[in-house]
């Protein structure tokens, strides 16, 4: 080999091999043909190589032939890597690579494993919000009023309904302390349920439900009922999460309350409480005159000759006349008292914390306005009564009978009177 052969072969085993070669190709070697070609080639080469390793992917590649381009293509490949990646961290997930075997195996099975994994969870968000969707739309169409509450007694929800059942919008209820919302009796009523609740959610005790009428403050100064359910809310791990009420206007419910209170209790012509209802009042004074030892009264009266009344101007006029006397009960009794009718042409007027002569001067009074009263389309008519006193040992039907013993006595001696019941009544009749 001659001196310069090994000179140009020991120069590009440094290029090869060495971390740092002179900046220039040695004048003496660049003389010699087809060296400096060779030189420029792996020095493309070689900072290809180094700017790749380096991770420096923008540099501009200088150089051609068949390592170069290699090398070129390797540069775009990682470029495309980079981009494949910042393309799924952007949540693109369609991009696949083929590079390395292994690697693009590895990188595309993380791909779609994402790609399915997201799908998955979009699917379950879309779930969940229909399902979202569909509760809210419920609740805030629905008439009842639905709320949650945490255990601090603080709103977490309460529908649009809340409007309607008592004026205040929703934000202004959710802005409301415990004594805007409830009136005083049903607060207290409440603040016990809301004890129990934090009592047994404290000690992992089970939620009981609690119901109670509840009376809530409308933004017009009045109120209205609502029959209200307190539940609680559980997650799936069984963690206690809040309370959901439903509370439901009862204004309908206590009208028809109302009506069916009046159909049981009251006489359909008069209007005055029917036997049902005196027989209930006669017990509750009997109850009471047991515990207080003070007695009260009953007045029996009958109206006298009335079946003329029917015979003479018919059963509606007969109508008429017992309305009559049932407005001149009502007009003439003290607001304690109680007036009803007992049957027929009968009524009965129970006077509490009144005896004997309480009852007497009654029944006066009312002979006296029945007297002077115009029946209309029948004119002048009277009624016979008897009297009698609470006792003790007496039960409500004994003292009824007794006022019937003295009603009869007072038809028997002329009609139009008053009569007490005496012992001797009582005698004279079981002869
Ligand atoms: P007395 O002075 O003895 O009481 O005579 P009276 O005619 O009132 O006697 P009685 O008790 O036998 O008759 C009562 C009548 O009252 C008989 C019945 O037809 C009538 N009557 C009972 N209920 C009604 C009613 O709801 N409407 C009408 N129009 N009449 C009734
Ligand atoms: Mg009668
Ligand atoms: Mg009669």
């Amino acid at each position: 080999m001659t001196k310069e052969q090994d000179k140009i072969i020991t120069y590009i085993q440094s290029l090869l091999q060495d971390g740092s070669i002179e900046d220039q190709l040695p004048e003496d070697l660049r003389v010699i043909e087809g060296v400096a070609e060779i030189d420029e080639a792996l020095r493309n080469l070689r900072n290809a190589i180094k700017s790749i390793s380096d991770g420096d992917l923008s540099k501009q590649l200088a150089g051609k032939g068949y390592l170069m381009g290699t090398m070129k293509s390797l540069q775009a490949t990682l470029k495309t890597m980079i981009w494949q990646t910042k393309a799924i961290a952007s949540g693109d997930f369609s991009s696949r690579v083929e590079f390395l075997g292994e690697f693009s195996d590895a990188f595309n099975s993380m791909a779609q494993k994402l790609e399915r994994t997201i799908a998955e969870q979009k699917e379950l968000e879309r779930k969940l919000k229909e399902s979202e969707e569909v509760h809210r739309l419920l609740a805030d169409n629905a008439s009842d009023v639905i709320w949650t509450m945490d255990l601090s007694g603080k709103f977490t929800y309460v529908s649009p309904s809340v409007e309607k059942l008592r004026g205040f919008t929703v934000e202004e209820v959710m802005a409301q302390s415990r004594e805007e919302l409830l009136c005083p009796s049903s607060l207290i009523h409440m603040e016990k349920g809301l004890e129990d609740a934090i009592y047994s959610v404290q000690n992992n005790l089970p939620f009981e439900d609690f119901r109670g009428d509840v009376e809530q403050p409308c933004k017009d100064g009045t109120t209205v009922w609502t029959d209200l359910t307190v539940s609680g809310i559980f997650d799936k791990s069984n963690q206690f999460v809040g309370m959901l009420g439903v509370s439901r206007d009862m204004t309908e419910r206590k009208k028809m309350e109302e009506e069916i209170r009046r159909l049981t209790e009251l006489d359909s012509l008069t209007q005055l409480y029917n036997r049902l209802k005196l027989d209930a009042v006669l017990k509750m004074e009997m109850e009471r005159y047991g515990r207080s030892g003070s007695p009260f009264s009953v007045i029996l009266l009958d109206i006298d000759d009335f079946k003329k009344v029917n015979d003479v101007h018919g059963h509606g006029i007969g109508d008429a006349v017992l309305v009559e006397m049932a407005g001149i009960l009502k007009g003439t009794i003290r607001k304690i008292d109680t007036a009803g009718r007992w049957g027929g042409e009968e009524f009965i007027i129970i006077l509490p914390e009144s005896g004997m002569e309480g009852g007497l001067a009654l029944a006066e009074k009312l002979k006296e306005r029945i007297n002077e009263h115009n029946f209309s389309g029948v004119g002048h008519l009277t009624a016979s009564f008897g009297v009698a006193e609470s006792e003790k040992g007496l039960n409500v039907q004994e003292l009824v009978c007794r006022a019937d013993k003295a009603m009869y006595q007072a038809k028997k001696t002329g009609k139009n009177r008053v009569c007490p019941f005496e012992k001797g009544l009582e005698i004279s009749t079981m002869l």
